[in-house]
């Protein structure tokens, strides 16, 4: 029976918020056990250089192989990781694993080593000890400063705290390269970007989307890759996924791509079998000239 309300109104009682109530509780104590028995990996997409089609760097993406549910995608236990305070933990994990990886790949292949990128929430920049956590990580791992980039979002800095500022210019000090992931959707004013250390604008899927359509307007993404120009940052294209993007990407003069067309996120060996190849070109004997 549903209970009163305080302001004396009588509660509607909603069934299927009481089972999404549940479904979270349930998620919840899972995640923590899926922290302690390792169930979280970690994917790696390529970053890929347009022009020339060569990788240049990895995304890491959190991947939770659950027991019986399978797969559950990070846009369904990220937001809970952070309503809980798990992220910080989550976060660590996959930093961690990203900079060791990053480092067996460099010892793979030292003259093209690639860069590793990884994705932070607004909660893990708010506490004090996160540049400290970051230099900890990069000194065990031995994976250099500059070839680490951390992705965030705009709300992230648009909601700035003194503590972000500070954290970012820490990192920044270090070498560490930072991107703002998603960059257009956050309907902010552009004002952030001269005040953070940013380096990299990751243009959203969406408007990448958009560019297969050959009576598409491309204004929007000329803008974002000119915004990066004239501030001297790189800019990322999201989401290809056919070559009419590629070729109207290439025109606005995009240097940068991620996308299904050029490799969807996988396990590090996938990407490991890509560094090998790629050494193994660089390093075959020219063929004798007969
Ligand atoms: P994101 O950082 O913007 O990552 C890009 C997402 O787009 C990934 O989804 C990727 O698999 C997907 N994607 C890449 N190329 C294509 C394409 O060509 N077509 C389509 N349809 N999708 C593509 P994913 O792995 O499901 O991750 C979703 C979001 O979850 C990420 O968006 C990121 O915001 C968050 N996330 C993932 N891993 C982490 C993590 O370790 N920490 C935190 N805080 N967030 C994470
Ligand atoms: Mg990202
Ligand atoms: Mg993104
Ligand atoms: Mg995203």
């Amino acid at each position: 029976q549903a209970k009163e309300r305080r302001d004396g109104q009588p509660a509607v009682y909603d069934p299927s918020l009481h089972r999404d109530l549940l479904e979270r509780a349930a998620l919840e104590s899972d995640l923590r056990r899926a922290l302690a028995e390792n169930e979280l990996q970690v994917h790696y997409q390529p970053t890929i250089v347009l022009e020339s089609g060569e990788m240049v760097g990895v995304e890491a993406l959190v991947r939770w192989q659950h027991p019986e549910r399978g797969m559950v995608r990070p846009d369904l236990f990220i937001p809970l990781a952070e309503q809980t305070g798990m992220i910080h933990e989550v976060g660590l994990l996959v930093l961690r694993e990203a900079c060791l990886q990053g480092q067996r790949w460099a010892a793979m292949s030292p003259e093209n080593a690639l860069t590793v990128a990884v994705n932070v929430s607004g909660k893990q920049l708010q506490r004090t000890d996160f540049a400290e956590e970051v230099q900890d990580v990069l000194r065990e791992s031995g994976f250099p400063a500059h070839r680490l980039v951390l992705e965030m979002t705009e709300s992230v800095l648009v909601n700035d705290t003194e503590i972000t500022l500070r954290t970012l210019r820490a990192l920044r000090e270090t070498g560490v390269r930072i991107a703002i992931d998603d960059f257009g959707t956050g309907y902010s004013s552009l004002s952030y970007l001269h005040h953070f250390p940013v380096d990299i604008l990751k243009i959203d899927r969406s408007f990448v989307q958009r560019l297969s359509d050959p009576q598409a307007q491309n204004g929007l993404v000329e803008s974002i890759v000119q915004i990066g120009r004239s501030l001297n940052l790189e800019t990322i294209a999201e989401g290809i996924e056919d070559p009419q993007q590629i070729s109207t990407l290439r025109g606005l003069g995009c240097e940068l791509a991620q996308g299904y067309h050029f490799g969807r996120p996988g396990p590090a060996e996938t990407v490991s079998r890509l560094v090998a190849a790629a050494a193994d070109v660089q390093h075959r004997e020219p063929e004798p000239v007969r």
